[in-house]
C-alpha cells in the first residue's frame, strides 16, 4: 500500500524538522499567499546579548544591571536571558511581585524600589537620548526604570540566522510575495535587521495585539503563514491561517496556539515546506 501523499507529505516536513498538527496544515500551507515573520528569535537566532549598560541619574551600571536581572528572574524572554546571563558576575538582589508585561517587559519589587524593565515605552514622553541613540546604531534598547525614574539604558544586539537573507529571497519566490517582519521593537533595530535580509516591509514597535491587527490586514491578500517564537506571539500564531511556531529556542508557550513547530533552520524551512504541500495537494488530487 502506498501512502496518502499529504501524509507523505507530513513525514517528509518531519524528517526536515518541521512538526504539523494534521494534514488540514499541509492544504492551507499549499495556498499561502503571504507572510508575517516575528523578528527576535525567528529571523533572529534569539540570543541577543546586552553590549553595553549606560546609567542615568546618578546610578551605577552594576547597580541597574544587578537590579534589572533580578527583575529578569524566571523571565522566559530571551532578552530577560541575555539580561541574567551579563550580570553573572554580580549579586543578584532578591525580586517579589514579579510580573511579566506581554510585549513590554517585565515588573517586579526589588528591596525598596519598583522596578520595571522594558521597552522605553514603559516612560511616558518622548525616548530619552541614551535610548535614541542606541536605536540609531541599530540596537535594541531597554530601559530600566526605578520607582518610576529611568535609571539606565541597556543596549542588546542579536545575529540574525545563517542563510536568512537568501531563505527569505526564495520565499519571496515561490510565493511572489515578500514576506513582512513584524517587531515589536523599535524602528532603528527593526530597520537594521530588514536592510540586512532585503526585507522593506518592515513594522516595528507593535504590540501582540497590533500583530494580529496586521495578519488581519495582510489577510485580504490572501492566506497568511505567520512564524513565530511563541512567546508572546500566540495571538498573532492564532490568528494567522497557518501559525508556525520556532521550537529550537526558549519558546513553547506558544505551541498550542500553533499549527505546526519549526525546531530547525526556521527561516530556511518555509519556503521548501510550501513548495512540499504544494505537490501533495496536486498529487492528491
Ligand atoms: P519581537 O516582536 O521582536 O519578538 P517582543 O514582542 O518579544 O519582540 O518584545 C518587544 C519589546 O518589548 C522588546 O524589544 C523589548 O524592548 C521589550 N521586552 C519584552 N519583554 C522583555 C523583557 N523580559 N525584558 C526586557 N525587555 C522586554
Ligand atoms: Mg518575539
Amino acid at each position: 500500500a502506498t501512502m496518502p501523499p499529504l501524509l507523505a507529505a507530513i513525514a517528509v516536513a518531519g524528517r526536515r524538522g518541521t512538526l504539523v498538527k494534521d494534514a488540514t496544515v499541509l492544504e492551507a500551507l499549499a495556498e499561502v499567499d503571504a507572510v508575517a515573520l516575528d523578528k527576535t528569535g525567528t529571523v533572529t537566532v534569539g540570543r541577543p546579548r546586552v553590549l553595553d549598560v549606560r546609567p542615568v541619574g546618578g546610578w551605577g551600571a552594576d547597580e541597574v544591571l544587578a537590579m534589572a536581572a533580578a527583575a529578569e528572574v524566571g523571565s522566559e524572554h530571551v532578552l530577560g536571558r541575555a539580561v541574567r546571563e551579563h550580570a553573572r558576575h554580580l549579586e543578584i538582589p532578591g525580586a517579589d511581585g514579579t510580573t511579566a508585561l506581554p510585549g513590554t517587559g517585565v515588573r517586579a519589587r526589588v528591596g525598596r524600589h519598583d522596578v520595571a524593565v522594558g521597552r522605553p515605552e514603559l516612560l511616558d514622553g518622548p525616548a530619552p537620548a541614551e535610548v535614541e541613540d542606541l536605536r540609531a546604531e541599530g540596537h535594541t534598547a531597554v530601559v530600566v526604570v526605578v520607582d518610576g525614574a529611568l535609571a539606565g539604558v541597556l543596549a542588546l544586539a542579536d545575529e540574525l540566522r545563517p542563510g536568512a537573507g537568501a531563505a527569505l529571497a526564495d520565499l519571496t519566490a515561490t510565493l511572489g510575495r515578500a514576506p513582512e517582519l513584524l517587531t515589536g521593537d523599535a524602528d532603528g533595530p527593526a530597520r537594521r535587521v530588514g536592510a540586512e535580509l532585503g526585507v522593506d516591509r518592515v513594522h516595528a514597535g507593535l504590540l501582540p495585539a497590533d500583530k494580529v491587527e496586521h495578519v488581519r490586514r495582510l489577510q485580504r491578500y490572501g492566506r497568511v503563514l505567520a512564524a513565530g517564537d511563541g512567546l508572546n506571539d500566540a495571538p498573532l500564531l492564532a490568528s494567522a491561517d497557518v501559525g508556525l511556531v520556532v521550537g529550537d529556542g526558549a519558546g513553547g508557550l506558544g505551541v498550542r496556539a500553533a499549527d505546526g513547530v519549526l525546531t530547525r533552520d526556521p527561516v530556511a524551512s518555509l519556503a521548501p515546506l510550501v513548495r512540499l504541500a504544494r505537490r501533495a495537494r496536486r498529487i492528491s488530487r
